[in-house]
């Protein structure tokens, strides 16, 4: 793949959020005039052989190459920070079996579609590393990351819920190869988590694979920011990518938009427009 092709993160659900075949998603996706991205696995989506074999059909049928399966699950929401902190991940004590397991069913249907990598947001840690439930998810992103190894799979963490320096001791402590992050410029300024340039330069030896989002800082701490189209937000997307460079990523540069509709369709076709005009 050539060195920060653009790309985008769709999910099962279909780009614009409605129940459509793979065909018709990876279609939509491609129309875009993308040839890579990012799978988005809901929590509910089917798994079972059958679907993993349409889904190998469509996108076989198309030169989309898919990167990332990038996994949610069921019950997260994103409400606000504290409900976020509650619902997301695998930081939740009551479904974090049930997550682990989901997790490896996810990257084992990604193996099937030759999908290199596996990516999720585990959840608001608690910070300090002897707290039985930091140690808990510690041992548990070891395993998934033991089962993604088996597999041929690299596992990235999503980052923004945490500082770069806290998530990067955290990749120490779990201390796996195959462990990295998908850095999200934008989840930085949204939760207010540090400057996305400065955390991007901190985590430089573990991005395994980006995404392209904007937004503006919170306007009071503890409350999101606002997520805005590509360009209009806060992260400076020269820079970003001028950065990405610096650090020597190779990878691809993944549209994420997180709104659904005309809206969304819109803004993706600006931000593939403004990405392309950037990189070139
Ligand atoms: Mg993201």
């Amino acid at each position: 793949m050539e060195p920060l092709q653009v790309g985008l993160m769709f999910w099962t659900g279909g780009v614009l959020g409605v129940d459509a075949t793979p065909d018709e998603i990876v279609e939509s996706v491609a129309a875009f005039g993308v040839s890579c991205g990012q799978l988005g696995v809901h929590g509910a989506a089917d798994l079972t052989p059958g679907a993993a074999e349409r889904w190998r059909a469509a996108l076989d049928r198309s030169e989309l190459e898919i990167v990332t399966a990038f996994q949610s699950f069921e019950g997260e929401s994103y409400a606000s920070i504290p409900i976020c902190a509650q619902t997301v991940g695998y930081v939740p004590p009551a479904t974090r079996r049930e997550r682990e397991q989901r997790t490896y069913a996810v990257s084992d249907f990604a193996r099937s579609l030759g999908i290199p990598g596996v990516a999720a947001h585990i959840g608001c840690l608690p910070e300090d590393p002897s707290d039985a439930e930091h140690r808990a998810v510690l041992e548990l992103v070891r395993r998934v990351c033991d089962h993604c190894a088996r597999n041929g799979q690299t596992f990235a963490l999503e980052t923004g819920q945490e500082p770069a320096a806290a998530l990067l001791e955290f990749l120490h402590a779990v201390d796996r190869p195959n462990l990295g992050v998908n850095f999200d410029p934008a989840n930085m300024i949204l939760y207010g988590s540090g400057e996305p340039m400065e955390a991007l330069r901190t985590l430089r030896e573990h991005v395994l694979t980006v995404h392209c989002k904007d937004g503006t800082w919170p306007e009071t701490p503890g409350e999101w920011g606002r997520e805005t189209p590509l360009g209009d937000g806060d992260v400076g997307m020269e820079r970003y990518v001028r950065t990405l460079r610096e650090i020597g990523y190779a990878g691809p540069l993944v549209i994420e938009r997180e709104i659904v509709g005309e809206e969304q369709r819109a803004d993706i076709g600006r931000a593939i427009a403004l990405l392309s005009r950037i990189r070139a």
